[in-house]
Formats: C-alpha cells, sequence, structure tokens
C-alpha cells in the first residue's frame, strides 16, 4: 500500500517552523516510515503533481503567494497551515500597521517597485485551511498529534483555552506575582505554558482565545499595575491582523 504524500511549503516567513520539524530527531524516522515526503524545500529537490497532505508555512504577502497557495490547495486533499505566520499572519503582520510605501521603500529601497506586496494575511484569507497549527515557533509535540490524527483518519483535537489552564497544571509560580508582563490568559494553549516554566512571560505567540474575555484580562493586568494600551501594544506583535480582526482591542 503507498504511503500518504506529504509536502511542505514555505512562504513569507523565517522559516522556523520547518527548520522545527528537522528537529525531531527519532520522531522524524518514525515519521519518515509512515509517509512519503514529496516536497520539502529545505531538505530535498523533488517535486510532485499532487499531495494527500500539504503542510504551509509563512503568511501570504504578494501576488505570486496568492497564486501559489490556490495553486497548492487544488493539489492537495489537506491543507494545514503550520505556525502563526500561516495562521494568522504572525509577526509578518506588525507591517500591516504602517504604511505599504514607507514600508516596501524602508526594505527594498529605490527598487521597490520590483517587489509588489500586499499586506501580511493568514493562508486562510486566501484558500480554505483545514487544519491550523499555531506558534511562533509551531510546537512540535502538536505537529505531531496534528500528522498522526490525520494519518488515522482522525480530526486533530486542538486546544482553545488559555495558557493559564497549562501553566496552572504545571505548578509554575505566575510570573505576573514577579511583576512581569503576561499574555497567558488570552492567548491559546498547546504549548505548554513553555515560557512561563522557564521564568518567561508569555508575548501570546499562539493567538487570542476564541472566546476571548477581554474584561476580565484588562481587569487583572490592571490588578498587577499594566494597563489596556500596554496590552494591545504586546498583543500586536504576533497578533495585528487579530486584533484588527476578531478583538475589540482594534482601537489604535
Ligand atoms: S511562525 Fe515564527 S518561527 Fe514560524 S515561520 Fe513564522 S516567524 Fe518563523
Ligand atoms: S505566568 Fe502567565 S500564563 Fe502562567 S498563570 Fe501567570 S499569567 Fe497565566
Ligand atoms: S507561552 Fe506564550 S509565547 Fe510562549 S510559546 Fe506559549 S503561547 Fe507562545
Amino acid at each position: 500500500m503507498s504511503k500518504p504524500k506529504v509536502a511542505f511549503f514555505d512562504f513569507t516567513s523565517c522559516e522556523g517552523c520547518q527548520l522545527n520539524k528537522l528537529n525531531f530527531e527519532n520522531d522524524l524516522l518514525d515519521m519518515l516510515k509512515l509517509v512519503d515526503i514529496v516536497e520539502f524545500r529545505e531538505a530535498m529537490d523533488n517535486r510532485a503533481d499532487e499531495y494527500d497532505i500539504a503542510f504551509i508555512e509563512g503568511s501570504i504577502s504578494s501576488p505570486t503567494c496568492v497564486e501559489r497557495i490556490h495553486d497548492i490547495r487544488r493539489r492537495t486533499k489537506i491543507l494545514v497551515a503550520l505556525g502563526q505566520c500561516a495562521v494568522s499572519g504572525g509577526i509578518n503582520a506588525m507591517k500591516n500597521d504602517q504604511p505599504s510605501e514607507w514600508v516596501r521603500e524602508t526594505v527594498y529601497g529605490e527598487d521597490k517597485y520590483l517587489f509588489p506586496s500586499l499586506p501580511a494575511m493568514p493562508v486562510s484569507a486566501v484558500v480554505k485551511v483545514d487544519y491550523e497549527i499555531r506558534g511562533c515557533p509551531m510546537s512540535p509535540p502538536e505537529y505531531l498529534h496534528v500528522l498522526k490524527s490525520l494519518l488515522l483518519g482522525r480530526k486533530p483535537e486542538l486546544k482553545d483555552y488559555a495558557v493559564c489552564v497549562e501553566c496552572k497544571l504545571k505548578e509554575n509560580e505566575c510570573v505576573l506575582d514577579k511583576g512581569m508582563f503576561c499574555l497567558g490568559p488570552v492567548t491559546r494553549a498547546g504549548c505548554e505554558a513553555i515560557c512561563p516554566s522557564f521564568g518567561q512571560y508569555c508575548t501570546g505567540c499562539r493567538g487570542p482565545v476564541s472566546d476571548l474575555n477581554k474584561d476580565g484580562a484588562v481587569n487583572m493586568l490592571k490588578a498587577h499595575g499594566f494597563s489596556e494600551a500596554e496590552a494591545i501594544k504586546r498583543m500586536k506583535m504576533f497578533n495585528t491582523n487579530d486584533l484588527e480582526k476578531t478583538i475589540s482591542w482594534g482601537a489604535k
């Protein structure tokens, strides 16, 4: 029986999510026994005409990206957005807050007309996305869970509650109590609260929970001496598009 054909594609990104996959060590070898990797630019030259699962890293930020992602969508049965750039536009979307001509001039100088640019968009803004693996970078255990579920024909279970839940389950000392800011109360779990587990604050890299309790989060941050304006500023690092579209914190 032939193995499922899996492909990886990168769009506007740092390619850190794809690199993270190559760090799976033992799991990577097991994965290779179960699937046929037919495209993966970071690791091989092969090309294929169609795929069972396409993992997409990076945001859509140029007319060429739009054409390419439509082409991949036509060729694949399942499309998975891999990492926060692909899921929400991620850190790339910080540019969406700035005048586009200024951004192009800053990046490309007088050659800016050679590089047409669009606002950094999530993949789902252009084509149907079947599943999303969040985080900057994506979490390897979550990636493996999604891949295993898809290979077994099951729907992956993706978490939609706050990082604080995972953090409390690990019995971490809350960094707010140490005077740090933290976006754990409004950010989607799935990373095992890795940053607070190492004494760092959550920067919200997995995007907001879908039923975000803005008032509760703001009150909690205020109780620890932080303002709503500070929360908006910090949220923008990874969540500019979500702030614009799903959270009433979009006021600039
Ligand atoms: S989500 Fe983060 S690690 Fe992944 S490609 Fe984007 S910037 Fe890089
Ligand atoms: S450290 Fe952050 S994630 Fe952990 S409980 Fe405190 S606010 Fe929540
Ligand atoms: S704790 Fe927050 S910043 Fe750290 S990986 Fe998890 S969601 Fe991202």
